[in-house]
């Protein structure tokens, strides 16, 4: 079989895999190609994808060839229409706000699967890229709010007197939250932060950070494990606990989301308008609308002395070990498609499987996306 590696377009510095990995295909007994110049935004020259036994082609050749099409953005307009039905795309689809793409796919009869689908089950774990670009997010969200800070994060005690720790409040502990709170924590930051699901409050006690429990929030078992839309009276109550706390905080991380829907509001206009100069937002959950009512998704704004940053791709910003995780979760994923001998080998009957795959027999075959289409 033949598995080809696409160059991302539009501004994306990260590659779907790594030469490291493309060495494992190679043992798996697969031939890969490789579009020119893949990798160089990661820093991967094309000589290392040869070393590691990969073959450099043209776009156009690796288009046409490959068995299996590997990218993080998928394919659109004219090089989506010239893809045949035996070829199988693998990419990120984000279905639930590109339905139109999604529609296009399933019409096309292509199979393909959408790698922020994979079931968040054990299993799942070594091929969740949400998980592993959400933990590059949480720890560029910290790095920038230092930078765009006019303080210190830690203590200081100087002959030029004391500086109190920064206070840094995070909306939001799944995955980026967590690792955001373990990033500011190392740098000496006072740590709050506050989340729907309960469950999480160990965790992030752990890590060295307060848990700001609000009452009365709704934990749904049947959401596995995501957190659900809440009541009208528990949001009140919530934001009136997040307003009180980031009137004293310098930094805000924004990072809470609702699997498939518009992320919540947390940070309203009134509650920026009363946090102290030179504070800092940054909103991760920006592409969906953000955490701050201010949030403009791929900007930096100044309002009232306060900056607000969203931004939801920081994994394009550290290139190198971005597309190694994501790599290394695409390499297990294909781990569970390919046979004996390099062959295809598409067992539906594994939940992960079925799980990841978005389009299939001229339909969409993931029952949550096909219920929104
Ligand atoms: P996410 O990106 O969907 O959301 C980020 C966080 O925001 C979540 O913790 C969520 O509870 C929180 N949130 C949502 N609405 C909020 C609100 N109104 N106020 C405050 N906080 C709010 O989360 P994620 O990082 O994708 O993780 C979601 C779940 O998946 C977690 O339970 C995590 O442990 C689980 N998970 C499981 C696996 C696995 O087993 N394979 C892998 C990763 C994550």
């Amino acid at each position: 079989m033949k598995i080809g590696i696409l160059k991302e377009t539009s501004g994306e510095n990260r590659v779907v895999m790594l030469p490291e990995m493309v060495k494992a295909l190679v043992d798996l007994k697969v031939d890969v190609i490789v579009e020119k110049n893949a990798g160089l935004n990661a820093y991967a020259p094309d000589r290392q994808y040869e070393e590691a036994g990969g073959k450099i082609e043209s776009r156009a050749r690796v288009l046409d060839e490959s068995e299996i099409l590997l990218m993080i953005h998928p394919l659109k307009g004219a090089e989506l229409k010239k893809i045949k039905k035996e070829q199988i795309l693998i990419a990120v689809f984000n279905p639930f706000f590109n339905m139109d793409l999604v529609r296009q796919v399933a019409d096309a009869g292509l199979i393909s699967f959408s790698m922020d689908l994979i079931p968040r089950t054990t299993r799942g774990q070594t091929m969740d890229i949400l998980s592993s670009q959400s933990t590059i997010a949480g720890y560029k969200a910290v790095l920038n709010a230092a930078n765009l800070s006019g303080e210190f994060l830690p203590m200081f005690m100087s002959a030029a007197g004391t500086i109190k720790p920064a206070k840094m409040l995070i909306l939001g502990a799944g995955v980026a939250g967590l690792q955001a709170i373990a990033t500011a924590r190392k740098l000496g930051a006072v740590v709050e932060v506050f989340d729907v699901r309960t469950a999480v409050k160990e965790e992030v006690k752990s890590l060295g950070g307060k848990f700001i429990e609000v009452e009365g929030a709704t934990d749904d078992a049947a959401a596995g494990g995501y957190a659900v839309e809440q009541s009208e009276e528990f949001k009140k109550k919530q934001q009136q606990a997040i307003h009180d706390h980031a009137l004293k905080s310098d930094i805000v991380i924004c990072t809470a989301q609702i699997f498939g829907r518009k992320a919540p509001i947390l940070l309203k206009k009134e509650t920026v308008e009363g946090m102290k100069p030179g504070a800092v937002i940054i909103d991760l959950a920006a592409s969906t609308g953000g955490n701050c009512e201010l949030t403009k998704d791929g900007e930096l704004l100044d309002y009232k002395q306060v900056r607000i940053l969203g931004k939801s791709d920081f994994p394009s910003d550290m290139p190198t070990d971005a597309s190694r995780m994501f790599g290394k979760n695409v390499f297990n994923f294909l781990n569970l498609i390919i046979g004996e001998e390099g062959g295809l080998n598409l067992n539906f009957e594994d939940e992960l499987v079925a799980g990841t795959c978005l389009t299939k027999e001229g339909g969409i075959y993931h029952e949550k996306v096909k219920e929104l289409a």
